[in-house]
């Protein structure tokens, strides 16, 4: 059977290999040290149109169009500055958050989550993914607990 490339676009499911997550993660660890992670976006830009805040080297949040996107994003849906783009950008993976579950409240940014295929057949990246999804829930309770703390 042929190896899948990360990144890869299966055209029957539309749905895009991540392969291991361990390795993946061991990865984005050597991208993160190098300052920049390298993730194969193809014609997604979900999160650059996700409506988060999104900051400039110097701590100033850029810009929105009034759609939400960043103003940075071209009408191709590329970065026009991605030579120059923030830290912010550079080292934003949506692998991570596809890794652990994470559910947001953008459809945009969900679909592109979900669009993501892992390999999880060995018991060292079922185990990875576990404790991804464990610590994202966990998270996910503590916000809940302080927002009804705050109200
Ligand atoms: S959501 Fe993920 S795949 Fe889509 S543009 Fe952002 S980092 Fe790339
Ligand atoms: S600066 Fe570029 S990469 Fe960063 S959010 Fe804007 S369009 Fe996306």
């Amino acid at each position: 059977m042929r190896t899948r490339r990360f990144g890869e676009v299966d055209p029957a499911t539309g749905r895009k290999w991540g392969g291991s997550p361990l390795t993946h993660w061991r990865a984005l660890r050597r991208g993160v040290e190098a300052g920049e992670v390298r993730v194969p976006c193809g014609d997604c830009s979900a999160c650059c149109r996700s409506g988060v805040p999104i900051y400039e080297d110097d701590g100033r949040e850029l810009p929105k169009r009034a759609d939400g996107a960043c103003v940075h994003l071209d009408a191709e849906g590329n970065c026009e500055r991605h030579a120059t783009r923030p830290e912010h950008c550079r080292l934003f993976t949506c692998t991570l958050m596809s890794i652990a579950g994470v559910v947001t409240d953008n459809e945009a940014m969900n679909q592109a989550l979900a669009r993501w295929e892992w390999d999880l057949s060995s018991p060292q990246d079922r185990e990875f993914a576990e404790n991804a999804r464990r610590n994202e829930a966990e998270k996910t309770r503590a916000e809940n607990l302080a927002a009804q703390s705050e109200s």
